[in-house]
């Protein structure tokens, strides 16, 4: 569906400050939001697969070999270790689960084992398969396809006017590429970006435009949380009003997108998340990031609860089309979850966690410069 405003409103309501004003434009998101998915909900959850040590630039990534901070490391999981916080995902009430690796393209090996770590999670748990490995190629896409994996992340990350300053090592044009292959495949996309990577309002507004363009299933935004030694790392926060001005007009730009906040939420927004989720959400990223903690599965069931929007796990998960399942291809049926409780906190299950399975190792050289 096209864009619900024209490229001249968005710029007039990226102008709007006050907090009335706001209010009110959340209401129009939150008509738009209802009006098309009902009270269905969304609810992803990750596992960063392989971490660190890697050759690209981007300017927000402490994984960077550009950064100067440290690097948080670790090697590529075993396909068991995956499925062991697939299912802590699973006890959290997520109904989606991302198998996520650094850098734009994986070793043979490292493949492999995301496909076996995609076959598992498949075969003993009740969630969606999602992966996020950087640039593939449209055989690998088939072989995810084939996997049981049904939707693959990856980000424009900015508005492509802005792009430069982002990234110079890893192209625009090649992302793209990667999305049409991920198309061609039958797999549905998720493509999104980060906010506050000192773009202009415009560039905000030319990125959810590109995204329309795209038409991703999904939309992803991350909200920067400035790591000390990258490139952005000396930007503030946002302002949480900010945020959620933001969310309600890409709700308004991209009214059929599954759209979800992830990392940076919980820094940026802090007690106004439950507002952003009234701005058009569909879901969260629940337990940790990639580098970083996020918050409790209690207070993020809990957010969109009392919203009244339908958080419960799905028996027919990745079976009948639906509105969080918009193209309707996912076929067969996937086990029952074999847990009876959700749990509340993320120290009750196995889930991936960054503070502990992160190694950070000390760069001893002076990294390049940013190019
Ligand atoms: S965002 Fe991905 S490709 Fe870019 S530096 Fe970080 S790990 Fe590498």
């Amino acid at each position: 569906m096209p864009p619900l405003i024209t490229f001249a409103e968005a710029l007039e309501l990226a102008e709007i400050s006050t907090r009335e004003e706001i209010m009110a434009l959340v209401e129009r998101a939150w008509t738009v939001r209802t009006e098309r998915f009902g009270d269905s909900t969304d609810m992803c959850s990750l596992v960063n697969a392989k971490a660190g040590g890697c050759a690209e630039d981007c300017g927000f990534c402490a994984q960077s070999r550009y950064a100067e901070a440290d690097t948080p490391m670790h090697a590529m999981m075993d396909p068991e270790q995956i499925l062991e916080h697939a299912k802590a995902a699973e006890a959290a009430g997520a109904h989606r689960f991302c198998m996520v690796t650094q850098g734009q393209g994986l070793s043979k090996r490292d493949f492999e084992k995301i496909v076996e770590g995609a076959k598992l999670v498949a075969e003993r748990t009740n969630l969606k398969r999602c992966v996020s490995i950087g640039h593939i190629s449209g055989d690998r896409a088939t072989r995810l396809a084939e996997a049981g994996v049904q939707r693959v992340h990856h980000n424009v990350e900015t508005a492509r006017s802005h792009y430069p300053e982002v990234t110079a090592t890893v192209r625009y044009e090649g992302r793209i590429r990667t999305i049409d292959a991920v198309k061609d495949a039958g797999l549905e996309t998720c493509v999104g970006g980060i906010l506050n990577l000192g773009e202009t309002p415009r560039q905000r507004v030319e990125m959810a435009f590109e995204l329309s363009e795209i038409d991703p299933t999904s939309v992803p935004i991350n909200l920067l949380n400035p790591r000390q030694g990258t490139k952005f790392g000396d930007r503030p926060l946002m302002d949480p009003w900010e945020v959620v001005k933001w969310v309600a007009i890409f709700r308004l730009i991209l009214p059929d997108a599954l759209f979800r906040l992830c990392g940076g939420r919980v820094e940026n927004l802090d007690e106004l998340q439950p507002l952003a989720v009234k701005a058009g959400l569909n879901g969260v990223m629940m337990g940790n990031f990639l580098t970083t903690l996020g918050a409790e599965p209690a207070d993020d069931r809990a957010m969109f609860d009392e919203l009244g929007l339908n958080v419960a796990r799905q028996p027919d998960n990745g079976a009948d089309p639906r509105p969080d399942n918009r193209s309707g291809w996912l076929e067969g049926s996937t086990p029952s979850t074999p847990m009876e409780e959700l749990i509340d906190s993320r120290t009750e299950a196995e889930f991936w966690d960054p503070s502990t399975q992160l190694r950070v190792v000390k760069k001893n050289r002076k990294p390049p410069p940013y190019p």
